[in-house]
Order: structure tokens, then sequence, then C-alpha cells
């Protein structure tokens, strides 16, 4: 296993760690605490959960896993979240949170999923950091952290705080255009970094003809080239692999006791390849995103992108991603005067008026 700094916190992460959002038998916490103590035997220290996976059931499971990783002496850190914003709100979330996990204190707690600066402006006038800073006093979290779904560098807005010691957000083969610069915020403020969505939601491995270029060879499983990608980014600290089962674990340790870093050059070219891969689909570069209408194009482009590579016969993945991952109101694409500025700017030649106007004419 391989360890890193998580930021200036003094703690040693390892690099994979163990996402509580996918386990195939939430019901069995049998199970699922095996996951855990044989994902902890090969190396993984960091596992994070959230009170909206299967409900509380991951926070349930995950307090049967971590005694048992106590019992055996196995060392680890826990993340988990919240989405409220009020201190009774915050209070009554971590009073359950801490009973569920079977802890004192969580390592690195989450304000969660700020998806966009709106957003964050109003959870911080409910008081949210205050709250953070006295639990930290308090000692019932020991890192103030934050997870994000902003893109280009609009995070740099959210670190202006000075509070945060680490920030989850997703990255990916696949969207790694968009989230790149949030890095150069991070790297200044010299946090720790945690990935979600190591497989792009899914889309590579269910893809993977499209993610061809980030092969060692031919016969490299898909799911090890893409994390291999993330791997060679220095500046991540974890990332978070969600597993349905315990063979899934134990792949993923081989993966990285295999892993051997490329160097800058070589990662260079392999990211140069991938705008020729994606041809037709939005690689969420957000040059596009300075609609006179203030339309976000990128989020409506990605959400697009479900629709191409993910929709199933009568599905909704449009509407289905512009809700529930980046809180966008489906009519908001109605709003595009046609002013062709956008098209002009991508670097994908897509032909984003044509797809606001069928996103607009489909009712979520
Ligand atoms: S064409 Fe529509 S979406 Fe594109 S910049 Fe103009 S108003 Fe915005
Ligand atoms: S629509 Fe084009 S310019 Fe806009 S984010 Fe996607 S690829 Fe980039």
């Amino acid at each position: 296993m391989l360890y890193r700094d998580y930021g200036t916190t003094g703690k040693k992460v390892s690099l994979l760690g163990f996402g509580g959002m996918r386990f195939g038998q939430i019901d069995d916490a049998e199970t699922c605490a095996r996951m855990m103590v044989t994902a902890a035997e090969g190396g993984v220290n960091y596992f994070d959960t959230a009170p909206g996976y299967f409900g509380t059931k991951s926070e349930e499971v995950f307090g049967k896993g971590l005694a048992e990783l106590r019992q055996r002496k196995l060392p680890y850190y826990v993340a988990t979240k919240t989405f409220a914003t009020t201190e009774k709100g915050i209070r009554t979330e971590i009073e359950g949170q801490l009973k569920r996990l079977n802890v004192p204190a969580i390592d690195f707690y989450h304000i969660w999923c700020i998806t966009s600066l709106a957003n964050w402006q109003e959870r911080k006038k409910d008081g949210v950091l205050e709250t953070f800073r006295k639990l930290k006093e308090e000692k019932l979290i020991n890192h103030i952290c934050v997870s994000s779904h902003l893109i280009k560098d609009e995070i740099k807005e959210l670190l202006l705080e000075g509070v945060f010691e680490g920030v989850l957000f997703g990255y990916s083969a696949y969207n790694f255009k968009t989230r790149e610069p949030a890095f150069d915020a991070i790297r200044a403020k010299k946090l720790g970094a945690v990935l979600m969505n190591p497989l792009g939601g899914g889309i590579i491995p269910q893809h993977p003809e499209l993610f061809e270029f980030l092969k060692h060879n031919p016969d490299e499983p898909i799911t090890h080239a893409a994390l291999r990608f993330l791997w060679d980014h220095r500046d991540i600290s974890v990332t978070l692999v969600g597993f349905n089962d315990e063979a899934q674990v134990k792949d993923t340790l081989s993966a990285i006791n295999g892993y051997t870093p490329r160097t800058e050059a070589e990662l260079a070219a392999v990211k140069a390849k991938a705008s020729a891969s994606f041809e037709g689909l939005c690689t969420g570069c957000a040059y596009c995103d300075d609609c006179p209408q203030g339309i976000p194009i990128p989020k409506f482009m990605d959400s697009y992108n479900q629709k191409l590579l993910n929709d199933k016969p009568n599905g909704n993945a449009i509407a289905d991603r512009l809700k529930g991952h980046w809180n966008v109101d489906i009519e908001k694409a109605k709003d595009c005067i046609e002013c062709g500025q956008c098209e002009s700017a991508c670097t994908q030649h897509i032909n984003i008026i044509e797809r606001l106007k069928a996103i607009g004419g489909k009712t979520a």
C-alpha cells in the first residue's frame, strides 16, 4: 500500500480508500464488516461513508466494521458528512453518526456536496462553519473538510475561508479536464485531496472502448487502468473506491500492490489522447461556461453525456443527473437565446443549442 500526507494534518492516509456507498449486501453486516477488514489488512486506512448511503445503513455497518478493526488493532481513519447547516441540525446529525459509527469522534467530517457558490453562501448564512469549528473544539471531529461538485476554479472561493483541511471531489479519466483547476487551489492551501467517482460514475467500465488510451497493455483491466491514472496524480491523497463485494476489494488491492508510477511526461502523453477518444462527448473543459443567460452549460452537457452513454430505454438519465448530481433546474435549458457563443468556444464542436433544446423539451 502507498501512503500520502493528508494536507498538513500530519496524518498519512492510504492512497486507496474504502468508500461505503456500493456494498452489494448492505443488509448483511457481517459480510460488509469482513470487506472492511480485508481492506485494512491490505493497508487501507481511510474509510469514508455518509448518512445518505443506503439511508443510514452504511454508517451502521461501518460501526461494526470499525469495531472489528479495533479488535484486530488495524489502524483507520473514518470520514463522514452532513447536509445539515444549522447548529441544531448538525448536532442532531452527528449525535446519531457517532452512535452508528460507534466512535468517540469523526476524523474527517465534511460539509457535504456543495453544488454551486450560491449554495455555499446559503449554508454559510446558516452558520455551518461556526458549528463545525465548535465541534472541532469539542473534539467531536478532528478535521474540517468539504465535499464539492464545483467546476473549473470555483473551488478557490470555497477555500478562501481558510478553515478547511481537506476537500472531497469527483475526478476521473472521464472528467479530469474540468476538475483539474481545483488542484491549483488545493496545492496552494496544502490541503488533503480525496477523490470520489474514480470510474466516472460507471461510465469507464461500461464503455471501455472509449478509455483504451489509459491501458498499459491490452490485457490490463480498464478499472485498474483508470485507477492508475489517478494514482499517478501527485496531489491526490486518497482515491475512494466503493466495493460491491470482497472479491472487488482483493482485486483492487492487487492493482495498487502492482502499481508503478509513470513520469509526469508519460502521464501528460496519456492525457493528450483523451479528447480524441471522447468525440461527441462533452469533456467538461468548461471553455463554454460564460453564457449570457447564466445557463450552466458544462453541467447540462455532462448530463447529456449520461443519456448518450448510460440511459436505459424509457430512462431519464439527463433529468436524474441534473437534479441528483448537479442540483440544476432542467427548465433553465429553455433560457437559451441561441447566441451561438458557447458553440464557438466548444473544444469538442458539440451542437450545444440543439442539445439544450432537446433537454428543455423533455420534462423531468
Ligand atoms: S447559445 Fe444559448 S447556451 Fe450558448 S451561450 Fe448563447 S444563450 Fe447561452
Ligand atoms: S460543451 Fe464543449 S466547451 Fe463546454 S464543457 Fe463540454 S466540451 Fe467543453
